[in-house]
Order: C-alpha cells, then structure tokens, then sequence
C-alpha cells in the first residue's frame, strides 16, 4: 500500500466488513437467545389455536379451513393416526419429520420444532422452510385424532420486506463505499498539499502559499506550516543580508589598507603624509578588530544563556567607573555631564552589562551635538532598576527607532556617515538585555535627542 489515501480508504472499507461481520454474529445470537424461543412460543400459540377451534366447530369443513389459513400465509401438514396425511399452502422445501415425532404428537404432545431446528448459530433458522422446523399440535376433529404441523410462510409474508431490506443493505454498502472514497479525499487532500510543500521549502523556495482554509487540526497545520515558511525566509533574508553586511564591512578597512600600504612605497613621501597615512590604516585596523569582537560576543551571545555569568555586583560603581574612563572624550567634545547614581546592588553579567552601558554612553557622545548634555540616571522600583542614558544630540526618527536594533543598521544620513560605528552596538546591547529578561525603550525626537531606558530585574 503506496499513499497515505488507500491506505484509509482500505482501512475504512475493512472496518466496515468487519463490523458487518461482528453485528451479523451478534444479532445472530440476539436470534438464539432471545428470538428463537420466542417465536416458537409465538406459533405454538397459532397452532393450538387453531386446534382448539377445530375441537370446538366439528361442523367446519376442515381441509377448506385448513386450505383458508394456508392462503393466509402458513405451511400446514395435516396426518392422522392411519397414516393419512395432507399439505397446505405453498409447499416446503424438505418434508423430512421422524415417525416417533408424528407418534408423539398423536399422542398429544406438543412438538417444538421451531426451537429445536438447529442451524449453526445463523439466524437463517428462522427462513428453513423445512417440516422440521415447525410447531406441532394434537388436533381432534369428528373423534379422528389428528398432528397438525405449522409454520409461517416466510416468502409470502415477508417477500417484499426481505427485498427492501436487502437494496437498502446493497445501496447502503454502495453509498458508504463512495463516500469514504470521496471524504477521504478531502481528508487527505490538505495533507498531499502540506507534502508537496516541504518538498518545495526544503529545495530552498520559500514560496508556499498554502490555499487550505479548514478550521480542524489539518487547518491549523497548515496555517503554522506557512507561519514558519515565512519565519525561515525572514531568518533566510537576515542571514543573506548579515553575511553580505559583513563581507562589506571586512572588505572596505582591508581595501584600504592594502591602498595606503601601497602608498607608503613611495620614497617621494613626506614624513607628514607618511605619518597620515599610517594613522589611516591604524584607524582601518581599530575598526576591523572593533569589527571582529563585536561579530565574537554577538555569536556567543546568540548560542545560548550559558553565557551569562550572573553575580551581585554594585552597579552605581560600575557606571561611575565607565564615566571616568570616557571623562577625556566628553570633555573633547565640550559635553555636559551629569548623573544621579544612587547605590544599587544587581544581580547579572558584570562585564556583558559593562558592554551595554558602554555601547549607550559611546552612542550617547558620538550623536550629541557640540556642547551638549548626558544625563545618567539609576532608578531603583521595588524589583526592577531603570537605568536611563539622555542625551541632547541629533536623535531619531520614528522609522528610524525601530531598525536601530537590527544588527548593521545605521541611519544613513550625512552627519553619522563621518561617524565611526559598526552598526552592531545596539543588536549587542539589546540582545544582552534580552538574556537578562530585561526591557529596553527608546525615546527619541530628531534634533532634540535621544533617551535609552534600560529595566532590568534586580535579581
Ligand atoms: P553604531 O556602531 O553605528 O553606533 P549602533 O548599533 O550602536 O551602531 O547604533 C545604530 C544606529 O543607531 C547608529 O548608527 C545611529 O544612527 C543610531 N543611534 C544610536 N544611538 C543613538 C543616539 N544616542 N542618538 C541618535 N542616534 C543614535
């Protein structure tokens, strides 16, 4: 068995043979135990009736009355103790009966044939037309003793039901079968289009448009299948453009410095170009070992939790500490300072969160404007601690907001352009945040400046 659909299809049909199988057994012993007797009482009760009758009306003719109820629908047989005997009604198919049940009968016993018939466990028991398989009763008639055998004449009773019963049995089992072959089709149908879906998505074509609009289980399958076709193509797209940007970003520092070294060849140099040009490629070679650390620690950062190297730490001293060592930087720049540290103790990732503080203060000075302001405040909350970096510089715009996290984005406008950056900073510090279930906001209005508000569990 190849497909999944006649696989079903074989099974359906075969549940329904067997549990045609399993009812017919059943219902034959229902016949057994509970029917079988049952009619026999049902007939005897005929049969003495019409004894009884005979006994009381000597008058009637009794071949006439016993030839009236043959019509009706019984098979009689009539014998007397001479031996005469006479049939009624349509005939039957076997008139086998033992001399001593005819003896016993004359005698006035009753004779049970109908339950004593046996055949098999099947409940055609009840069509055998034989002599066997009737009611036997003691009949007086004119002082003559006489053993009337009946039973009912199933064919002319119950012809007409016995064919409808069995079309319907026929269209039944005709309907069901093509109905199962047809429901089963729609069954497998979404599952045929979820196959030939992942064939597709593993050959690297993302383009699934699934067209299955069922709300079971299937529909729901279908709907997580597209869901995660069009996650793997975003994932697909981010690593193109990752390893595009950093092809990009290795390849420009290293074409310059091979430029520059070339350059220096030239004996004809003055010492003042000479020394301009090696700082060119000194500043290359910063960028490409920025570069690379960055590119190290976003790795380790993406592999798993493990990373993080939780410890209680006072994080008050650690930024008054970061605030010295870029005191030179911001004095350059002609910046205000001003912070309000009060002491707080946090559980976390000293030298990750030391990154990210980092990160917000060097952007935070980068972006500013000429004689600008930073403001740094820690906030404590009853589990949490706000740590907020202001800044007065050229802030961002709406759109901008929200790619500043994606990693190599930079807003490409002509004042960041000549400042230096990987665009990786912030993707650091948010994963980072991330990994210490914390929060980060970003508020921010263009020409006016910026505020990065980081919540983190002090625990
Ligand atoms: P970069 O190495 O370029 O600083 P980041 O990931 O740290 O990379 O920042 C991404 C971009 O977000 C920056 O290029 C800059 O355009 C913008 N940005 C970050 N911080 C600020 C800020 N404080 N004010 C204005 N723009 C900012």
């Amino acid at each position: 068995m190849k497909s999944l659909y006649l696989k079903f299809v074989v099974i359906t049909i075969s549940i329904m043979i067997a549990s045609g199988v399993i009812s017919f057994l059943l219902s034959n012993a229902y016949y057994q135990i509970k029917l079988k007797p049952y009619n026999d009482e049902k007939n005897a009760q005929i049969a003495l009736d019409i004894a009884t009758f005979v006994n009381e009306n000597p008058s009637i003719d009794l071949e006439a009355y016993l030839e009236n109820i043959g019509h009706v629908g019984y098979h009689l047989y009539l014998v007397n103790s001479n031996g005469e005997n006479q049939f009624f009604g349509s005939p039957f198919r076997d008139n086998t009966l033992s001399k001593s049940t005819i003896e016993n009968v004359l005698n006035g016993e009753i004779f049970h044939g109908m339950l004593q018939f046996s055949e098999g466990t099947f409940v055609t028991g009840f069509f055998a037309n034989e002599l066997a398989n009737t009611i036997g009763v003691p009949l007086t008639y004119n002082d003559q003793n006489y053993a009337l055998f009946l039973r009912p004449d199933i064919e002319l009773l119950f012809n007409e039901m016995r064919k409808l019963f069995a079309w319907m049995l026929l269209f039944a089992i005709i309907l069901s079968i093509i109905m199962v072959v047809l429901s089963t089709k729609y069954l497998i149908k979404p599952i045929t289009k979820l196959t030939k879906a992942t064939k597709t998505l593993s050959q690297g074509n993302f383009n699934v448009a699934l067209d299955i609009k069922r709300h079971d289980e299937l529909g729901e399958l279908s709907k997580s299948f597209s869901d995660m076709a069009n996650k793997l193509e975003q994932t697909e797209d981010i690593r193109k453009e990752f390893i595009s940007n950093v092809s990009h970003d290795i390849q420009s520092p290293l074409s310059n410095i091979k430029g520059y070294t070339n350059l220096l060849h030239d004996d004809t140099l003055s010492p003042v170009e000479k020394e301009k040009y090696i700082s060119i490629i000194n500043g290359e070679i910063k960028r490409l070992s920025t570069l690379t650390r960055q590119l190290l620690l976003l790795a380790s950062l993406d592999r798993n939790e493990d990373v993080v190297k939780k410890e209680k730490f006072r994080l008050d001293t650690q930024l008054k500490e970061l605030i010295k060592s870029y005191q030179w930087l911001i004095s350059e720049k002609g910046i205000m300072l001003g912070y309000s540290l009060p002491e707080t103790e946090l559980t976390g990732d000293p030298s990750l969160l030391y990154a990210v503080w980092d990160n917000l203060l060097t952007n935070a000075i980068k972006y500013n404007s000429k004689n600008g302001n930073i403001n740094i405040t820690i906030e404590q909350k009853e589990n949490t601690v706000s740590i907020r970096f202001e800044d007065t510089g050229i802030g961002l715009s709406e759109t901008n907001i929200k790619r500043i996290f994606d990693r190599f984005y930079r807003v490409d406008i002509s004042r960041t352009r000549t400042i230096e950056g990987t665009g990786l900073g912030l993707s650091i510090v948010a994963s980072i945040v991330k990994l210490h279930h914390g929060e980060i906001k970003v508020e921010s209005n263009e020409n006016i400046g910026s505020t990065f508000t980081i919540e983190l569990p002090l625990q």
